[in-house]
Formats: structure tokens, C-alpha cells, sequence
């Protein structure tokens, strides 16, 4: 493009489609890039909370995603040391339930969307480097099946992951980091009825996700010092953790089928990245990761588009409003996501702290409170408001007149 872009966004997925697909509606003109060739998967279990739903509701994407046939995560069962919390899934506004859609059809909408908003997109295509100019980043240079090309903005988005390459080519430094917590394994199944929910016991998570086409994930939590041990052996030990704490779940799996390998990760990172520079910003995963036992990445990373996009209301040519905005970014993101940072290092710890079991006792007598706790859970209520009845009207919180167990599976 003649005069450069506003912005090149590197990474198509959560983070960067709906980045582009938001500053292209605001205006900007936007390439986006991924080196993967898409429609494409990636390593997820896959369950947004009810705000990353809003999102995509509030962006025109979710009626796409219900015609996919990607079921509505609406009820939730959480056992933990004898207590069970069952119920249905809050709702707000937008939101009619929580999904847990396939990345090469979630992914796949997100671009979509931007593109029809104006975005030009190329897949297979490889960030090298950065272009720098006066102390900036100006531009970038990616190598595609037709050789290396080279584009100019005036800013570049980091959207590409953990690992990201932008974050390493500016030297991001990681500003507020934790030492890895848990390791994962999750398997697909299908002939599973299970519904959403978790099973915990000390040293281990269990999560039973619903997805696109009758399949449930099961993923497998344990502490971070067994992953040498756990990769020996990974299905092994999988199974062993269903069966010691969701023996129910177990059951249904000996006449279920495994259709999926089973995966994992122990590079569980948990970290805040600077967020931004001149002419460069991060967003997603390449600027903030946490474990993945809260499954909150794809949440976070839709709120972040959102977040740079309210913020990038400046005229991109002008660097010091540029700036500006994104330092407002970063700032939001920070205010936004450091207490849900901080209560997912406490679950990922995998302790069962008798405090915590007396509270979840009590939360289970009462369905309003166990209403309000997965709205906790779903990052729609502050703990501190779990106990506070004068500040929230209940029925925003739930479909019809209140909490009521009964779908719960
Ligand atoms: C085992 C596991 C389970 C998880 N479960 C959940 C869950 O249930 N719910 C949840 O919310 N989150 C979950 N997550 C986390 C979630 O997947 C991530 O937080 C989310 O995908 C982040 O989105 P992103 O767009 O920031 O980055 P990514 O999804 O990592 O996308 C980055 C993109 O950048 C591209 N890219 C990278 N380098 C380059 C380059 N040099 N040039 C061009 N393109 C590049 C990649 O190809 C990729 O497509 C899970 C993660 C794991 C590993």
C-alpha cells in the first residue's frame, strides 16, 4: 500500500483478528499476517468466559458462531473435597451462556469479520524482522511462498503469542512475572454427556469442556514438579487423575471414545511483558500470559483488542498521540487483568486450602451464592462482591427468576 498502513497486526487469531477487525472498523487501514495457513487449530481447550462472549456479540460474530452448531455451555458443576456447586452458567448481556468453540472455527470467523471490514490478510506469512526508522518501528519484513516481503505502518501489533517474535525483536522485558505453577493434559472424547464443569482435589484439576461436533475435551491438571514424571506417561497418568478425583467422569469414559490424542504443556508461563514502545504494541498472549487452568486467554486477549482499539481513537500518523494511546492501553490492560492474574496463580497452586472448602460449603447451601461464585469464576463479579448483596441485582446475573439446578448435568 502506497503511505504504509496504520497498522500491521502479526498473529490472526483471539488476539489479532479481533484487533484488526476492530481498528479496520474504526477507520485504519490494517494488513494482517499469520504464518500459519489457516483455517487453522491450535493447542486450547477452548472455553471463552461470558465477557470474551459479549465480545464477540457485541463485534457481529457470535450468530456466526451458534450456526456452527457449537453448543452453549449453559449449566456448570464444580465438585472439590465432598461440596458440589451445580447450577446454570451466568448470563449479561449478550452473553446468553459460555462456548467452547474450535480454534479453526473461532479463529476462522474473527478473520472473516476483518476482512470484510477492509482488512487485507495473508496467511503463510512469516514474520522475519521489524523495520526501524527515528527510533521507531515502522514497518516489518515476512517471508512468504513467494519470497520475503517488506511493508511499512505506522504501528505495529504484536498479536502473536507466548512466543512472541515482536516481543523478542524489541526487547520487551517481562515487567512482573511467576514461576510456572501446573502442567496440562487434555484428551477429545465423544459418547460423553458431562456438561461443563471441574472436579479438584490436592494436585489435580479436572475440566470437562463441550465443543463442535459432540466432542468433550478432558483436560488434566497437575502441579508443575511432576511434568517430567506426568510427559513419560501422559494418557497414564491422565486417567489415573480422572479416575482418583471425578470417578463418575471415569465411569463414563470406559464407554466412551477417545478420538483425539492427548496433548499438553508444561510451559505454563505466567507473565506481564511491556506492553508497548514507540511504534510497536502487544497484545494477547504476547504481551500477558497466565496459566491455563482459569482458561482465561481467549477472554483476555478478545478484552485487549478491545481495550487498543477504545484507546486508538488518535490519528496513527501522529507519534506522540500514538504513544499516548498506547500507554493507555497498557494501562488498562494492567488494571483490567492483574487481579484475575493473581487468583489463577492461587488455583493453579493446586492446593485445597481448608479455608477455601469452608467457603465453597457455604457457597453450595445457597443457589443465589453459587449463581454469584460462578459469576466470580467467569469474571463478571469481583470476589469482594461474592458476599455483598447490596450491590448487585441478582436477575442480571441469571435467564429467568434465579438460579435453578435442575439441567445441571
Ligand atoms: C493446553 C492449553 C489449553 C488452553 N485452554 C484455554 C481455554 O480453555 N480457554 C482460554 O481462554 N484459553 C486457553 N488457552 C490459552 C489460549 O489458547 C491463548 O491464551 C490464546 O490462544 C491466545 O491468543 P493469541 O491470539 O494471543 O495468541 P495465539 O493463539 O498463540 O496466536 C498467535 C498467532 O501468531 C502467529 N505467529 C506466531 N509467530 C509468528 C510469526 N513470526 N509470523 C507470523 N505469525 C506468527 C501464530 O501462527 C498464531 O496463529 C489454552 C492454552 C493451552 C496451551
Amino acid at each position: 500500500m502506497s503511505g504504509g498502513w496504520d497498522a500491521v497486526v502479526v498473529g490472526a487469531r483471539v488476539a489479532g483478528a479481533a484487533t484488526a477487525l476492530l481498528l479496520a472498523r474504526s477507520g485504519h487501514r490494517v494488513l494482517l499476517i499469520d504464518r500459519a495457513a489457516f483455517p487453522s487449530d491450535t493447542a486450547s481447550t477452548l472455553y471463552i468466559h461470558q465477557p470474551g462472549v459479549a465480545k464477540l456479540a457485541e463485534w457481529g460474530v457470535l450468530p456466526a458462531l451458534l450456526d456452527s452448531g457449537c453448543p452453549a455451555l449453559d449449566t456448570i458443576g464444580y465438585e472439590v473435597g465432598g461440596v458440589r456447586l451445580a447450577g446454570p452458567a451466568p448470563v449479561m448481556p449478550g452473553a446468553p451462556a459460555a462456548f467452547a468453540p474450535r480454534r479453526r472455527v473461532l479463529d476462522q470467523l474473527l478473520v472473516d469479520a476483518a476482512v470484510k471490514a477492509g482488512v487485507e490478510f495473508a496467511d503463510r506469512a512469516n514474520l522475519q524482522e521489524l523495520v526501524h526508522s527515528d527510533g521507531r518501528v515502522t514497518g516489518v519484513r515476512f517471508r512468504t511462498a513467494s519470497g520475503v516481503r517488506t511493508e511499512h505502518a505506522r504501528l505495529v501489533v504484536g498479536a502473536d503469542g507466548m512466543r512472541s517474535r515482536v516481543a523478542r525483536l524489541v526487547d520487551a522485558p517481562v515487567e512482573s512475572g511467576d514461576p510456572r505453577a501446573s502442567c496440562v493434559y487434555y484428551t477429545g472424547w465423544t459418547g460423553l454427556s458431562t456438561g461443563f464443569g471441574f472436579h479438584e482435589s490436592p494436585g489435580n484439576w479436572i475440566v470437562r469442556i463441550p465443543t463442535h461436533d459432540d466432542l468433550t475435551l478432558i483436560s488434566t491438571y497437575f502441579p508443575q514438579d511432576r511434568f517430567t514424571e506426568i510427559r513419560q506417561d501422559p494418557f497414564r497418568h491422565h486417567l489415573a487423575a480422572v479416575r482418583a478425583t471425578a470417578p463418575g467422569l471415569y465411569q463414563q469414559l470406559t464407554e466412551a471414545e477417545q478420538v483425539e490424542p492427548i496433548i499438553g504443556t508444561g510451559d505454563q508461563q505466567n507473565y506481564f511483558r511491556r506492553g508497548h514502545g514507540p511504534g510497536w504494541v502487544l497484545v494477547g498472549d504476547a504481551g500477558h500470559h497466565l496459566d491455563t487452568i482459569s482458561a482465561r486467554g481467549i477472554t483476555n486477549a478478545l478484552l485487549q483488542a478491545a481495550f487498543l482499539a477504545e484507546e486508538l481513537t488518535v490519528d496513527p500518523a501522529d507519534p506522540v498521540r500514538l504513544d499516548a494511546a498506547l500507554a493507555r492501553f497498557t494501562r488498562r490492560r494492567d488494571e483490567a487483568l492483574t487481579e484475575p492474574y493473581q487468583s489463577t496463580l492461587e488455583l493453579a497452586r493446586l492446593t485445597v486450602t481448608p479455608a477455601r472448602l469452608r467457603m465453597l460449603r457455604e457457597i453450595a447451601e445457597s443457589p443465589a451464592l453459587t449463581g454469584r461464585y460462578f459469576a466470580v469464576v467467569a469474571g463478571m463479579l469481583g470476589i469482594d462482591e461474592l458476599f455483598d448483596d447490596e450491590d448487585l441485582d441478582d436477575d442480571e446475573l441469571f435467564d429467568d427468576d434465579g438460579p435453578d439446578d435442575d439441567d445441571v448435568c
